[in-house]
């Protein structure tokens, strides 16, 4: 019997787990050093296969030039840093693939055939980020069934164990540097089949454990600067550098500890300082409070009071600070709950994976054995478990624990998509026609004509933003002071991710309808042009500049098919 797994790829950590025999979620222990967890850290020896995890996170203090950490944080997108060792360049997705791989090879080792598998990311990626975590999906050699939310995939582990009735849930997500809140509704339908259907999304992804961190900093300085009686301006390079390296670890600690004392060693002095949870508290209560507006303007947006949810999930690392219990619980007394922060997302992962493998068994089934292609890749050299008969995929299925057997998550898009078109000469607005809180996968389509005779092609610019309001659907740009149109509203989010082009033929007619159909799902878009006049067409796969063309994505599945991984040096 075929598995399938759900893997977390982290910013720091990942996570990779499946189902047992009974179709609950389990994790596959890293056995590199016996944990569940495996470090997101690679390091490049010299002259020796990329060794990721908890070695190479520590190997920075010897060859910090040579491990690559964070690059969950630049997967797809535009500031994307490059590394080059032993005369191979490496960007974020093929670091990522990297990580993605360790996973495989010591799942693997145990006697597991990792091959399908669900990745999740955070709910704000776009369209860029989720394609680039693909791509790093395939070139470790998998097969990625599907790109769910960790939310979702947070609720889902929760729920498939607590409920046999409806709830609404809310997750709160605090990670390192994103706050993410999601609201779901569980419900059953009357075969007992679970649903999880996205109610709404909100929150910020310039909001995290780093400003908790920033703030320590500063408390940090500030008692140091009075033990010493000097100015917080007048702080050494040196000790400035000696105190950002206790940060994190004083944050976590007062996590615990009520109290703790911290030594500072500089130019032969010693200076002891004292933190305390509730200073700490204090100067950080309006970050928290920033979290709070968000969930009220959640729920507002939702049309629900507090009371209307059932369960507060608390996922992510800095939900381990007291002060974020506390103040959701002023919201939601009783009914917070935080279980399993680090493995929720990787568990709902593989649950998400097998409802996936499940559905695809039944279409392959219904079709006739025609295996459904991927409409995001549709002509990719797959390694993959999946059957190709319909008499094969007869009992195929995957077992998963009851409720969930049969059940379907609905995830929906994170961004609003749509074309340009023109409405002058020289100007064109974003007609967006897909919007944010679509249902995935989400198709729709507009006709428009050409512009002029005789056109000798057209030029579809795509672009994504976050417009909500359907009413309002264009986005206009705005002029700078060179004259030249500029989408410079940051709040929008709008970007270009990608271009199709249609030749016509000669003596094309002013006006000619061109049907553009837009068809997206949870982890890229597809679009089509059609000549209405002739009936030609052109599509396209949007990839973008941040993420690989299929060039490229062919050349490093080739190459990195023969790279393994270690755990050890
Ligand atoms: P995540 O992205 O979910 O792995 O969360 C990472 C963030 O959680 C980082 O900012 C960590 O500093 C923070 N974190 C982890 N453990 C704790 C803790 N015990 N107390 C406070 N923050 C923590």
């Amino acid at each position: 019997m075929a598995k399938v797994y759900g893997i977390d790829l982290g910013t720091t950590y990942s996570v990779i787990a499946t189902l047992d025999d009974n179709g609950m979620p389990e994790i596959v222990v890293n056995q590199d050093d016996g944990s569940n967890l495996l470090a997101s850290a690679v390091y490049f020896q010299d002259g020796g296969d990329p060794v990721v995890g908890e070695v190479a996170k520590n190997q920075k203090d010897i060859e910090p030039e040579r491990v690559v950490e964070f690059v969950k944080r630049y997967i797809g997108k535009s500031d994307a840093p490059t590394y080059e060792f032993d005369n191979i360049t490496y960007n974020p997705i093929t670091v990522s693939s990297l990580i993605l791989k360790r996973m495989k090879e010591y799942a693997n080792a145990q006697g597991h055939d990792v091959k399908d598998v669900v990745i999740t990311c955070p709910a704000y990626f776009g369209n860029e980020e989720r394609a680039a975590t693909k791509q790093a999906g395939l070139i470790a050699g998998l097969n990625v069934l599907n790109i769910v939310n960790e939310p979702t995939a947070a609720a889902l582990n929760y729920c498939c164990r607590e409920f046999k009735e409806n709830r609404k849930i809310m997750v709160y997500d605090l990670g390192g540097g994103t706050f993410d809140i999601t609201l779901f509704d569980f419900s059953v339908d009357e075969s007992g089949n679970a649903l999880i259907d996205i109610i709404e999304t909100g929150g910020n992804d310039r909001l995290g454990g780093i400003d908790w961190d920033a703030r320590m900093y500063d408390y940090m300085c500030e008692k140091y600067a009075f033990e010493n009686g000097i100015s917080q301006d007048d702080l050494d390079v040196e000790v400035q550098h000696k105190i950002k390296a206790q940060t994190e670890q004083a944050k976590k600690d007062l996590s615990t500890l009520q109290k703790k004392s911290y030594t500072i060693s500089y130019d032969g002095d010693r200076t002891r300082i004292e933190l305390t949870r509730e200073d700490f508290e204090s100067r950080t209560q309006d970050l928290v409070e920033q979290t709070m507006d968000f969930v009220s303007t959640l729920l507002e947006n939702a049309g629900l009071s507090p009371n209307d949810v059932d369960v507060a999930l608390l996922v992510g690392g800095s939900t381990r600070m007291p002060m974020i219990k506390d103040a959701v619980e002023a919201v939601f007394p009783n009914k917070v709950r935080v279980e399993d922060p680090d493995l929720a997302v990787a568990k709902g992962a593989a649950l998400a994976a097998a409802i996936q493998w499940n559905e695809r068994i039944r279409q392959i089934i219904d079709n006739d054995g025609e295996t459904v292609a991927d409409p995001v890749n549709p002509d990719e050299k797959i390694d993959t478990n999946l059957p190709t008969s319909a008499a094969e995929a007869k009992g195929a299925e995957i077992a998963v624990i009851d409720i969930m057997d049969g059940g379907t998550v609905s995830d929906k898009l994170t961004r609003s998509l749509g074309p340009a078109v023109f409405i002058d000469e020289e100007h064109y607005m974003i007609d967006n026609l897909l919007f944010v809180g679509d249902e995935i996968p989400a198709e729709a389509e507009a006709v428009y004509g050409t512009r002029v005779d005789n056109q000798a092609e057209i030029k579809i610019k795509v672009f994504e933003n976050v417009v909500t309001d359907r009413e309002n659907k264009y986005v206009k740009p705005s002029i700078d002071e060179n004259g030249d149109e500029q989408y410079t509203d940051p709040a929008l989010k709008v970007k270009m991710i990608g271009d199709l082009r249609m030749e016509l033929p000669p003596y094309t007619v002013k006006g000619t309808p061109i049907r553009v159909v837009f068809r997206s799902s949870a982890i890229g878009l597809e679009v089509t042009a059609t000549n209405l006049e002739n009936g030609e067409s052109a599509n396209t796969t949007i990839t973008t500049a941040n993420t690989m063309t299929a060039n490229e994505l062919d050349e490093a599945r080739t190459r990195f098919a023969n790279i393994k991984t270690s755990g050890q040096i």
